[in-house]
């Protein structure tokens, strides 16, 4: 039976935890590089992008994570998992993963509006629903989008497809074994993301 995986040093690995049961999904915690070499995907979750990103260095899970990932392993980050995915942080030296080719833009929606929910999109013609894969596509679909100090995505490498957009914008992307979102899609009472991950993605 496959085992997932929540990276949980800091940040919302709480809710990703819960989706996954709800998903019917075996999880674990990982903050080791022991747990990390046990599971079979991995969500990074939103938080705070430098403190995750240094406790990935100080555990050794991050040189761990990218010689794993270099293999296939399927890695699913939001929000500050998705920057610590992006090859390119504007302005930014931090630790980072760095195997997504995108460039992300740090709390690019400003301060007025450090935290908004809005309906996103898909974009990707032939995506279809994970439950139901000989159901309608997604296309034109609505997600509920819980944006939190989100970053942009600024720039996608030709190997990167844009899944949902807003207002024009990718905000949920993939690129072979791995996926980012801006947003928190384990906020949103929705498992259609979650299980595109688990079963699309991963192939779980
Ligand atoms: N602003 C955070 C960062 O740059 C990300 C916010 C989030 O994950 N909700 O790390």
């Amino acid at each position: 039976m496959s085992l997932a995986g929540v990276l949980s040093y800091q940040g919302g690995y709480a809710r990703h935890l819960e989706c996954l049961k709800k998903v019917g999904v075996r999880a674990i915690p990982v903050r080791s590089v022991d747990a990390l070499e046990r599971i079979d995907a991995l969500i990074i979750p939103g938080g705070e992008s430098t403190t995750i990103g240094m406790l990935m260095e100080r555990f050794g899970v991050m040189r761990a994570l990218v010689s794993r990932i270099a293999d296939g392993f399927p890695v699913f980050g939001t929000c500050a998992g998705a920057i610590l995915l992006a090859s390119d942080i504007e302005d930014s030296d931090q630790p980072r993963i760095g195997a997504l080719d995108m460039t992300v833009r740090r709390n690019a929606y400003g301060r007025q509006i450090e935290s908004f929910e809005a309906d996103v999109r898909a974009e990707l013609p032939g995506v279809r629903r994970a439950d139901d894969p000989s159901g309608p596509e997604w296309t034109g679909e609505a997600f509920h989008g819980v944006f939190i100090r989100a970053p942009q995505i600024v720039r996608v490498g030709h190997g990167v497809q844009t899944v949902l957009a807003f207002e024009g914008q990718p905000v949920l992307v993939r690129e072979r074994n791995l996926l980012a979102a801006t947003f928190h899609p384990e906020l949103a009472d929705d498992h259609r993301i979650h299980r595109y991950f688990l079963e699309q993605v991963a192939g779980l």
